[in-house]
Order: structure tokens, then sequence, then C-alpha cells
């Protein structure tokens, strides 16, 4: 057994329950992690506490752009092999476990680069005085990760958290906490200072309840399921802990019938079945105008069908395995529901080869908004398509669930796709291409998809606090304002 948990500078064995992580292609398991204990994550959080309270951390800004950078270059330097490691955790194809390892490592230096270029705020008043405002940072973080992106989710929120001067205590997923546990050795390389960065990997009972109810951690950020969202805010909630969530969504993607429609098939293609589908912006309901539907159809069922599902670290694979045999049946329970809804499936859902959680894509038509199937996310390679008539129709049913997080619009008329953009409740828009994040814009949800906001300086403000000091230079008489 191998130390897998980072505590005060230090790797340390687990003392909690050992979990097998396993390959979702082969079934197979790659290692043997001990998780921490619930008496582990109090001392990742003292330590993490006496960093904030007891050392420069907070304050020296250089040496936190310094070890943040040093941080992107080791893992730009080992791309390949870390990579490699979230493919096979995962399941995801190696392709794109490259594209999160470089956009983890941009997303480090866009964080290094910001706080470096920061300013105090300074206001002359009309008393006379000076107002300096200044964000300083929270004291303690709780991070908590799903398993879907668990290397890039990570560093959307670490970055961040530790560009604003915090120390953080991170939980990945149970099921996928092994780019973590690689991220946290290379702190120790780059020298962060000891209970900067604190691991604890772990389950949500124990582990993640640990954090959020810890009377000692100052902000919870999160990123995963509404339910488990919900039941973070309650308790964070009783004592008015800062707490930011990311959580689930249903986004529409509009597709008018004036784009080339072998061009909009590959792009609702990747909207609903990039990452196995398994991304909180999928693209799960493709919305479509009424004179372009029935082709649009056949043609979007007749590319699934090519879809080529297989080992993940193969070149060609464009789709892996779901993450585990537990989600692969959630999936599929999902498709009883429809059928028994009245929906129709028109491809998908068959399961492949003899081991690993593969499953063909799905693909639902003739739904109804109130169908399970249109409202709950599901998660996975799982789409519906309905059809519009006319933009009115087309906002009505892309607002229609209680999540908002993002949508795309597929439209060569800038003037329409516009104005639909102004009138679709999401944090996130898409005209004509879909899911790329970019650093420096705000990502979250409207209504039941979270608060607040990841990634550009919505990012960096969420890590901390304004603060403002009133500055008169000399005490002289009290003014108007005499008793
Ligand atoms: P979960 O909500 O089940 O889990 C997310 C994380 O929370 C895991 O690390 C989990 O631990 C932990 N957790 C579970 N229970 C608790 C608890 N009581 N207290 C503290 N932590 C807890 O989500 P999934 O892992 O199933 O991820 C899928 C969800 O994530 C989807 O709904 C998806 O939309 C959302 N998501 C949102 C994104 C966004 O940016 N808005 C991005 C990506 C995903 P463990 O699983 O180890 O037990």
């Amino acid at each position: 057994m191998e130390e897998h948990l980072l505590i005060n500078g230090q790797m340390v064995l687990g003392e909690g329950a050992v979990r097998h992580i396993v390959n979702p292609a082969s079934e197979e398991t790659i290692v043997v992690v001990r998780e921490a204990s619930v008496e582990q994550v109090e001392q990742a959080i003292q330590a993490a506490r006496n960093a904030f309270d007891a050392t420069s951390w907070k304050t020296d800004k250089e040496e936190r752009v310094r070890l943040l950078l040093a941080l992107a270059q080791k893992l730009e330097l080992q791309c390949e092999e870390i990579a490699i490691l979230e493919s096979k955790n995962t399941g995801k194809p190696f392709r794109e476990a490259k594209i999160d390892v470089e956009d983890s490592v941009n997303c480090l230096k866009y964080y290094a680069d910001l706080i470096e270029r920061q300013k105090k705020e300074s206001l002359e008043q009309w008393d006379g005085s000076t107002s300096v405002v200044q964000n300083v940072p929270y004291g303690v973080v709780a991070l908590i990760v799903p398993w879907n992106f668990p290397l890039l989710l990570g560093i959307w929120k670490l970055a961040p958290a530790l560009a604003a001067g915090n120390t953080i205590v991170f939980k990945p997923s149970e099921l996928t906490p092994l780019t973590m546990i690689k991220l946290a050795e290379l702190t120790r390389e780059c020298g962060f200072p000891a209970g900067v960065f604190n691991l604890v990997p772990g389950d949500g009972p124990s582990v993640g309840q640990t954090l959020v109810t810890s009377g000692a951690v100052d902000k919870v950020s999160f990123t995963g399921g509404t339910v488990t969202g919900r039941l973070i805010h309650e308790h964070c909630a009783k004592s008015f802990k800062r707490v930011s969530l990311e959580l689930g969504g249903k986004s529409p993607m509009l597709v008018f019938s004036d784009v080339p429609l072998d061009e909009a098939v590959e792009w609702a293609l990747f909207g609903s079945f990039f990452n196995q589908g398994e991304v909180c912006v999928a693209s799960s309901r493709i919305l479509v105008e009424e004179t372009i539907y029935q082709t649009f159809v056949e043609k979007l069922v007749a590319r699934a069908r090519t879809i080529k599902l297989g080992d993940p670290l193969k070149e060609e694979t464009e789709m892996g395995p779901l993450i585990s045999k537990v989600h692969l049946e959630k999936v599929e329970s999902y498709i009883e529901i429809g059928e028994k809804e009245g929906a129709r499936r028109q491809y998908g859902g068959e399961r492949i080869g003899q081991e690993g959680y593969f499953v063909t894509p799905v693909i639902f038509t003739d739904v109804t908004p109130e169908m399970t199937i249109v409202q709950e996310e599901i998660f996975g390679p799982f789409s519906v398509i309905q059809s519009f008539n006319g933009e009115e129709e087309a906002i009505k049913l892309a607002n229609g669930t209680k999540y908002a997080l993002a949508a795309g619009i597929l439209s060569n008329d800038l003037d329409r796709a516009n104005r639909v953009a102004e009138r679709i409740q999401a944090g996130t828009i898409w005209i004509n291409s879909y899911h790329t994040p970019f650093v420096n814009a705000p990502w979250g949800g409207f209504k039941q998809s979270g608060i607040g906001r990841e990634l550009g300086p919505q990012g960096l403000a969420s890590y901390s606090e304004p603060k403002h000091v009133n500055v008169t230079k000399k005490l002289g008489q009290l003014g108007w304002y005499s008793m």
C-alpha cells in the first residue's frame, strides 16, 4: 500500500477505507488506495489552518505566482503521462485527456498572471478621505470535485483558490483520485509550503461531510450533482460558511434551419456525446426547427452509429466506457423510463464488449416537455430530440427545465442567434460552437445549476472577500455628524 494522502507537506498512508481504483474500460484494478479517515481529514484541515494563520502564504504574492507557474511547468512536462493516467481512470479517450492537461496548464498560468497584475483599488472620497479596497482570502477552503474531469475541474478550483492566498483541503471523487495524487506529488517537488495544499481521498459521506461541517473551514467550493449540492448548501447555511456550487444541467442546443445540416449534426453529436456525455454542459436536449427535423434525426442517427467506441488509449477511439457499472445501470434505467413514458428510442443503449462499461449512445425522439428524460440530468450518452416551430417555441422549450447551465444556438443569422441568446437562461451560451471553456470567461449556472462562477476574474473573486479600509490622514474635528 502506498501513501496517497498529502497532509502538512507529507505524503502519508490513509487510515480510512480501502478502495480499488478501477479502469472502467477493462474493469481491472489500477491501484488500491487507502483513503483518509475522519481524523486525518481533521489533521489536514488543521494543517491548512496553521499554514494560513502562521505563514506568509496569504501575503507573499510573488511566491504564489512562482509556485503556480512551477506547477504549470511540471504538468506541461508530464502531459502525456498524466493524460494516460486520467484516461485509464476515467475511461475518457486519451486525446481528450490530453486536452484536459493542457487546459489545466493554461488555467494555472492564467491565475498566476491575473494576481501578478492585481492591485489594491484606491478611491478618493467626497470628505477628503481615501478608501482602499483590497481582496483578502477566506482562509481554509475545502474543494470537492466529481469524477468526469478529475484533474481539470480540480485545477479550475485550486488555481484561483491558491492564487488568492487561501490554503486548501482537496477531496477528489472516490472513483478518480489518481491525477490529483500525482498533482499532490508535483506540489511537493515544486516546494509548496507545508499545509498549503492538502489532499484527502475518500467518499462523500465521511471525508466530504467532515470538510463541509468543519468549523475550521471558511469556504466550500463544490462541483457535483444538484442533490449533493443542496445538502452542502444546507450545511453551510448553518454557520453562513461561504459556498460556491457548480451543479447539474440539461442543456439545450437549438438548431435553426438556415445552417448546413451535416455540420449541425456533427456539432449536435459532439455536444451530446463528448466525454461519453458525462459533462455537466452536455447538450442533452437537441431542439430542431420543424422544417428540417425529420432529415436531421435520420442524419444524426446514421452518424451516431459510426461513433467508434473502444479502448480509450487508442488514437482512433471517439467514445470510451462510462465511469462505473452503477452509472451504466443508471443510464440504462432512463431508457426504460423513456420507453415507459411513451418516447421512442431511435438508437443506442446496447452494451458493447465482454468487459468494461461500454454502451452505444442513446437517442430518443417523440418526447414531450414534461417527460422524465427531458427534465432530469442523466449525465451519460443520452440525448432527446424535440422539434420547434419559430423562435418563441424554441425559447420556451429551451428554458423549460429547472436547470440553466449552458445552451447552444446553431444559426448563421447572427441577429436571430443573439436575439434568442438574450432570452435563454443559461450561464454559458455558445453560438455556432459548443463545449469550449475559455479560461478568462465565467463558467457556472442560473437556477438549480448552481451558485457562483468559476474561471475568469469571477473565479478569482469567488475565493476572496473585498475589504474596505477608509483612511482620513489626520484626526480632526467631528464634522456635520456631531451628536
Ligand atoms: P456527486 O454530487 O455525487 O459527487 C460530487 C462530489 O461530492 C464527489 O466528490 C462526492 O464524493 C462528493 N460528495 C458526495 N456526497 C457528499 C456529502 N454529503 N458531502 C460532501 N461531499 C459529498 O456528483 P457526481 O460525482 O455523480 O458527478 C456528477 C455531477 O456533477 C453531475 O450532476 C454534473 O452535472 C455535475 N457537474 C457539474 C459541473 C459544473 O461545472 N456545473 C461540472 C461537472 C460535473 P464521492 O463520489 O467520492 O462519494
